[in-house]
């Protein structure tokens, strides 16, 4: 970190040089296959952790349950009914954002193909800028 720093913008330089104790954080998406067993729901971050690259995680955790509230609120059958028919959408959300996110990431650190002010860039739960 320290010998990249010369490359860097003045201000961003200064903090890798004066940190004493600098240090790596892994992050890494996370997929779940079901979000429905039973009773139990399984949501937000629990469910689907994404890279922050769409800045998406707070909204994906309201959708999962602003989507219950609406499908609890239509009645008709039980819970667990309830909850098998809440979870396609929500398994289909959270699996779109981890591949936007995957590959956001992989056009600004692997392929180099990240382009400022490109629109399919822009953060977003269920698409660039939604
Ligand atoms: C550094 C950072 C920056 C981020 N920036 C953004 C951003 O700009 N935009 C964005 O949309 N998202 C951002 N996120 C992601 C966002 O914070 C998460 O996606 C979101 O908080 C997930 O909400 P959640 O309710 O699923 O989980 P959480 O917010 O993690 O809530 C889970 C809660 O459960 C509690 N808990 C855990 N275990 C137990 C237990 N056994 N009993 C009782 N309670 C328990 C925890 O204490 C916590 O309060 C960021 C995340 C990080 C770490």
């Amino acid at each position: 970190m320290r010998a990249a720093a010369a490359d860097l913008a003045p201000a961003v330089a200064e903090v890798i040089t004066r940190t004493e104790q600098p240090y790596v954080q892994v992050v890494c998406d996370t997929r779940i296959p079901g979000m429905a067993e039973g009773r139990v729901a399984i949501i937000g971050d629990a469910a689907f952790a994404a890279c922050p690259h769409a800045a998406a995680g707070t909204a994906k955790a309201a959708d999962d349950v602003w989507q219950l509230y609406e499908h609890l609120g239509a009645g008709g059958g039980g819970i667990a009914d309830t909850l098998k028919r809440w979870e396609p959408g929500q398994l289909e959300l959270g699996n779109q954002l981890i591949d936007r996110v995957a590959a956001m990431g992989a056009r600004s650190q692997f392929s180099n193909t990240w382009v400022p002010g490109d629109p399919d860039l822009r953060f977003g739960l269920y698409a660039p800028g939604k």
